[in-house]
């Protein structure tokens, strides 16, 4: 929603499924999503990604911004052309909450991103130390990263109960996320218990699926 919003996207332009049957990209922590339209198959909702522009058979992040190899830089230079809009999985890298929920702690980055040997996808040439990272803000990032993280396994949970068509799939994400600033007095009225979690709140909205357009305009069926 943040990328939509902040850079005039459509979630069509930047956002693709991706196939995810044995669960190798969740890894038992991003949510899996079943769709109507291909219902025997587990998805995780990801950027898309496109070829590199400098090292063909490559691909890379749909917002990476490529600079072209020299030879100081081999590989070339890249940066994230949507810094300040990019998703909290993003900014929390290359950090964890350690098993307290008190620090923030670098985890161990493999060499590679990737299977397979092409050097396009090395990481990191040293490992990180704490010094190379701001004292506060990653556990700032971390607590914002948990708490979009659990909110969207709600999601994905009422999603799976009663799965629609992909092409749905944003309008669903649109209203969710619009329901999670709320008036007090509207609280009350939905529920004279205010519930002490607005993420449930705004959840639950979401099981109101006559809400959901079962068809969206000709320009957004494009599918990834
Ligand atoms: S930081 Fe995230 S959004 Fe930015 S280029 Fe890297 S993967 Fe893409």
């Amino acid at each position: 929603m943040r990328i939509e919003q902040g850079l005039g996207l459509s979630f069509w332009d930047f956002v693709c499924r991706w196939e995810d049957p044995e669960g190798r990209i969740a890894l038992n922590y991003a949510p899996h999503f079943i769709f109507e339209d291909e219902p025997e198959t587990k998805f995780v909702i990801s950027l898309m990604h496109q070829e590199s522009e400098y090292f063909k058979g490559t691909t890379r992040c749909r917002f990476l911004t490529e600079g072209s190899p020299d030879a100081e830089h081999p590989l070339g230079q890249a940066r994230c052309g949507i810094y300040n809009f990019r998703p909290a999985a993003c900014r929390v890298f290359p950090t964890k909450f350690d098993p307290a929920n008190e620090l923030a702690v670098i985890h161990d980055i493999p060499q590679r991103s990737r299977d397979g040997d092409d050097e396009i996808y090395d990481l990191c040439p040293r490992p990180w130390e704490p010094e190379d990272l701001d004292s506060v803000r990653p556990l700032h990032d971390l607590v914002i990263g948990r708490y979009e993280m659990q909110f969207f396994r709600n999601i994905a949970e009422i999603w799976n109960r009663n799965p629609r068509p992909w092409h749905v799939f944003p309008d669903f994400l649109r209203m969710v996320y619009s329901r999670r600033v709320v008036r007090q007095d509207e609280l009350s009225q939905q529920d004279q218990t205010p519930k002490e979690d607005m993420q449930d709140s705004a959840v639950s909205a979401a099981e109101d699926r006559q809400v959901i357009p079962l068809e969206t305009p000709r320009r957004h069926r494009r599918s990834a």
